[in-house]
């Protein structure tokens, strides 16, 4: 008997601690995983929304640039961290692209995080190095199908919101183009800038200060309205591209079993980023738009995420492209 009365205040002894540890959270840095390289526009975004998260928390928010395999090694790192909420995945559409490009996924988007809401989304660019001949998309098309086979196009990775958008664009225009893996669209974007790369599909965080100093040429974005803060730039819809359309949505996860206490008050910190009007408009300067409220919601992140997975599955099938 008294050994059961022991066991039972063991018990509710951990139970107590673990409870109050989630109260109390955060009591130590917290991290911010990116996905993909540094200097990129995952990196971009989380970097501001961690300054914004310190804040708030008022615990170090530090981002970690987890790269690899077109931001699914991150995505398993948190899958199988401790769910106690000091490592937070940042991903974007990627999540939902990835259960149909690789045939080896180790995790489960729907079944192995905790869902904390949608952050932002960020239209896309499609640029080229300042020595491609063509000026404008219609002289682009034609020299990229007449040049198939001697240009490249640089991605951050099977997977990546680069890869996705440059594999739609060659299948509406009848073109292979060879692609070149980097860790990140950071240093892919390096390597277009130092010629080394001809091509290249990336979000408007990263290119937006490269098309406004004439460091690569544009001959579109991906949204099918213009961007406010880059009106210059037509869509690829309005050019001729009909219905093309590559929005890139972001994401906060972690580990699936994080303790209540833990997910609102990280539902609370990107709620308080998202309506904060500086941080809103630190990403408009970069022709992205953060969430509206409703959005940054657990119930909004997995209802998007699920029907992302639904509608990317069958259009990465057709185009028969994997992963192992
Ligand atoms: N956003 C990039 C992509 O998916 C990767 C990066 O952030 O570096 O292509």
């Amino acid at each position: 008997m008294l050994r059961l009365i022991s066991i039972i205040a063991a018990i509710a002894a951990v139970g107590v601690a673990g409870g109050g540890a989630a109260q109390d959270y955060p009591t130590r840095t917290v991290s911010l995983i990116v996905p993909f390289a540094a200097g990129g526009p995952t990196d971009t975004l989380a970097r501001n929304l961690a300054q914004h998260m310190t804040k708030t928390l008022k615990q170090q928010v530090i981002v970690e640039n987890r790269a690899g395999a077109g931001g699914t090694l991150a995505a398993n790192v948190v899958a199988k961290s401790k769910p106690d909420g000091y490592q937070i995945l940042i991903a974007h559409i990627g999540m939902s692209t990835a259960p149909a490009l690789y045939r080896k996924l180790p995790f489960n988007p729907l079944t192995d995080f905790e869902y904390i809401g949608q952050v932002a989304d960020v239209p896309m660019t499609l640029i080229a190095r300042t020595g491609l001949p063509p000026d404008n998309y219609k002289d682009f098309v034609t020299y990229v199908k007449a040049n198939k086979d001697k240009l490249n196009m640089g991605n951050a990775g099977l997977g990546a919101a680069s890869h996705l958008c440059g594999l739609l664009f060659m299948s509406r225009i009848e073109a292979n183009i060879q692609t070149i893996p980097y860790q990140g669209t950071g240093p892919a974007m390096a390597a277009l800038m130092g010629n080394q790369v001809d091509l290249m599909c990336d979000q408007t965080t990263n290119t937006t200060g490269a098309i406004q100093a004439g460091r690569v040429k544009v001959f579109g974005v991906t949204t099918r309205k213009r961007v406010p803060s880059l009106q210059f730039i037509p869509t690829l819809h309005e050019q001729g591209l009909k219905d093309f359309e590559v929005a890139v949505w972001h994401g906060l996860y972690v580990a699936k079993g994080t303790p209540k206490p833990v997910l609102d008050k990280l539902n609370a910190t990107l709620l308080a980023a998202i309506k904060d009007p500086q941080f809103r408009e630190s990403l408009a300067k970069l022709g992205a738009d953060a969430v509206t409220p409703d959005r940054a919601t657990p119930e909004s992140l997995v209802k998007h995420l699920k029907a992302e997975i639904e509608k990317w599955g069958p259009i990465i099938k057709k185009a028969g492209v994997y992963a192992d």
